[in-house]
């Protein structure tokens, strides 16, 4: 907000006073003016008028509609029961659907009548759908009723609120008397040309109508304007930071490609790398050259050999004088890529060296003053190489792979280890979408490896119910014939640890009789076993000893085997689709076709169904994280909930993508034309920004 009345505490708004300001603080954090003024209305009704089928959209509020009732049913069993019935109009038909009260409802219904149908309109597979309307019989009484003319707001309250006499329509009446007394100062805070651009109406307008809507049309435009605003400010944070982020930061300056990268790549890589692993090199060699730090993100799906990538960076950094090391969030992932690289750089080159939570005092010391003394090129680890104790030579590239996603904090103290600080490569284990990335990692830039390594065979995925379980093993013995390996993996939720277990136990005793020794041999792996155990049963199967390796997550399995070629996924309904698809992405790393069965019970969710019909129909890491977004929303996209940049209050980066995009190339237009803002039109973003450090939620960003 750009006055500073708005700063005001609740409790001088008219009607408030010190108790119901108590409540609102304690039930929806409302402390000022402002917060009341963002409280908006979490849905409108909508008693105006009556909407046709063909008229209404997912965008509309609670609206009210007349229809012929042609049909009823209760379909489903106990948990997915529910009633459906059919009505129409004379533009189109709407699909009317009930979870609860389902017995009751169905007998009130007499199909043939004419309702007056009130509920949110949705749709589902691109057909018209209400869920949970009411109903009332179309009569000449309600033929006659006079209503309110107006769309209602109605705000969210609790029951504490409720005995202050603050429901809906008490926190309805707190918001007229703030407008009334305050519209005055909301003051434009975007600058002309843009409202003109994008056709935006003003922000006192927009403020007004998203409390209390003219009609229809207003509040859309009010929300858009809102949204606007929101992402614009969002981007402004995120870019004006990267801005000032290579004015302020100097980058070690990588000017050759020395000894060590050479000899590399002509004597040690084993493949040709593919154009994008090129491509994104030559990316970051430009960076390094500039003088100015690099902060880069390096997105590629599963297997698209970002590991390579980041090791010959570091060649390049270690080329020019200076160390590397690479952050990983677990022991095992920090585990795996000590060994990755250590396999790839051989002996004799350089000294590589693992640093975990479990290295001992010992080594540590020695680990320590190598790094020190600069005999220790890479340094591989966990948080535990950002210590304090930890002290490099010169540290001048740091890789973070982010299988959960490190804090912009975390980040920052890496740099305090030099003072000029070390150029960053932020790795994630999957892709996530564009939007996700322009906003979650704005203030990088981005690589994408967008190519697999040639002579790939597609991994093949089929979705079996339970019921199919003995196809499922007769595949298995056809491929453990040819000399496959197979991984059988369960679930863990942690909430249920027991269960988990006793779903393994289960498994393991089928499986043991379905394959029993001595033609089949099985490892077994999960969390409750001992360090030491587990290693054995994966050294097992690594040297091929066992064929089947049954285990609660294959994160534990973290090796690469290339022989395994059969993902099998129990209950696989249960997993997240960047779950499935990391698991899936085990297999398919030899030569040889590649499958992954996903078993599931009968009992789908239709999310359950999507995500399965999802990982048959593709292996795209991209199109994958696409489709979680769409299904889960961002907040509960993996990572993004600590990072409070997807705090948003109107715009919603899943559903609001083209909007964003277009928000994010106008900033990127601002800052290039005017990057120190100082033509006369922004001087107004100035303001804004320098109000805005105070109480607004977008201050969280930076
Ligand atoms: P991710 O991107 O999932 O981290 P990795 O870096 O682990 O992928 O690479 C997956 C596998 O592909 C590794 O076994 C790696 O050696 C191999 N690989 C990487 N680049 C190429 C390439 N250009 N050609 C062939 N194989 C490659
Ligand atoms: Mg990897």
């Amino acid at each position: 907000m750009n006055s500073q009345v708005f700063q005001t505490p609740i409790e001088y708004l008219k009607g408030v006073g010190v108790s119901r300001a108590d409540v609102l603080k304690k039930e929806l954090q409302i402390f000022n003016f402002e917060d009341l003024l963002r409280h908006f209305p979490f849905k409108y009704i909508d008693r105006t008028r009556f909407y046709k089928v063909r008229d209404i959209n997912a965008d509309m509020p609670y609206v009210q509609m007349l229809a012929r009732l042609t049909q009823k049913e209760i379909i489903g069993e106990k948990h997915t029961k529910r009633l459906v019935a059919q009505a129409h109009d004379d533009t189109g038909a709407i699909e009317l659907v009930w979870f609860q009260g389902v017995k009751w409802i169905e007998k009130a219904l007499i199909p043939g009548k004419v309702y007056v149908l009130f509920g949110k309109p949705g749709f589902f597979n691109g057909k018209a759908q209400m869920a949970h309307p009411e109903m009332e019989l179309y009569s000449t009484e309600v033929q006659q009723r006079k209503g309110n003319l107006t769309l209602q707001p109605a705000y969210s309250s609790t029951e504490k609120l409720k005995q202050f006499s603050l429901d809906s329509k008490g926190i309805q009446k707190l918001v007229a008397i703030l407008l009334e007394q305050q519209l005055k100062d909301i003051h434009e805070n975007l600058p002309l040309y843009l409202i003109n651009r994008f056709k935006l109406i003003d922000l006192a307008n927009a403020y007004r109508n998203i409390h209390f809507p003219e009609d229809a049309t207003k509040l859309t435009e009010a929300i858009h304007r809102l949204k606007f605003e929101e992402l614009f400010f969002l981007q402004f944070r995120l870019l004006r930071n990267k801005l000032l982020h290579t004015q302020k930061f100097k980058g070690n300056i990588f000017g050759t490609v020395g000894e060590l990268f050479n000899q590399f790549y002509h004597e040690k890589l084993p493949f040709p790398l593919t154009n994008a692993q090129k491509r994104v090199l030559k990316e970051i060699r430009l960076d390094t050259q500039r003088g100015v730090q690099m902060n880069r993100l390096l997105q590629g799906d599963v297997g698209s050999g970002k590991t390579v990538v980041a090791l010959m960076s570091m060649l390049i950094a270690i080329d020019n004088g200076f160390q590397a090391c690479i952050m990983a969030p677990t022991e095992i992932l920090a585990n795996q890529h000590y060994q990755t690289i250590k396999e790839l750089v051989g002996d004799d080159f350089i000294e590589v060296g693992l640093l975990t939570g479990s290295t001992p005092q010992k080594a540590r010391k020695v680990l320590h003053e190598k790094l020190e003394n600069g005999q220790l090129k890479i340094l591989i680890g966990t948080h535990a190489l950002i210590e304090d104790k930890v002290q490099y030579k010169n540290l001048g590239f740091v890789v973070i792979d982010e299988q959960h996603r490190f804090g912009v904090e975390q980040r920052a103290r890496l740099w305090r280890k030099n003072i000029i600080p070390p150029h960053i490569l932020v790795m994630t284990a999957t892709p996530i979408p564009r939007t996700l990335a322009m906003t979650l990692y704005g203030d990088l830039d981005i690589s994408i490896i967008d190519e697999l390594p040639a002579g790939r065979k597609p991994i093949q995925t089929v979705h079996y119910y339970d019921t199919q379980r003995l196809r499922m093993f007769g595949f298995m013995k056809q491929e453990i014939a040819k000399g496959r390996q197979v991984y059988v993996v369960y679930p863990l939720i942690q909430e249920s640890e027991k269960l988990d277990l006793k779903n393994l136990m289960d498994g393991i005793e089928v499986m043991s009789r379905e394959f029993p020794l001595p033609d089949y041999r099985l490892s077994i792996v999960h969390g409750k076993m001992k360090a030491a155990d587990k290693q054995v049963e994966m050294d097992r199967f690594i040297k091929g000893e066992t064929q089947i390796m049954v285990a609660t997550t294959v994160i534990e399995v973290g090796v690469n085997v290339p022989n395994a070629s059969i993902m099998i996924i129990e209950n696989s309904e249960r997993f997240g689709l960047s779950q499935l698809h990391q698991l899936r992405g085990r297999v398919g790393r030899g030569a040889e076709q590649s499958f992954c069965i996903l078993m599931s019970s009968h009992k789908l969710s239709r999310d359950g169904k999507i995500r399965l019909d999802t990982m048959v129909k593709t292996n795209n890491g991209f199109e994958i994280a696409e489709t979680d977004l769409q299904l889960r929303g961002p907040g509960n996209i993996e990572g993004t909930q600590q990072s409070g940049v997807l705090d948003l209050k109107v715009a919603n980066i899943a559903t609001d993508q083209e909007l964003l995009i277009s928000v994010r190339k106008c900033v990127e237009g601002i800052f290039e034309k005017d990057p120190q803002l100082t033509l006369p039109e922004n001087q107004i973003l100035h303001q804004t920004l320098q109000v805005k450090g105070q109480g607004l939620s977008w201050n969280k960003i930076s």
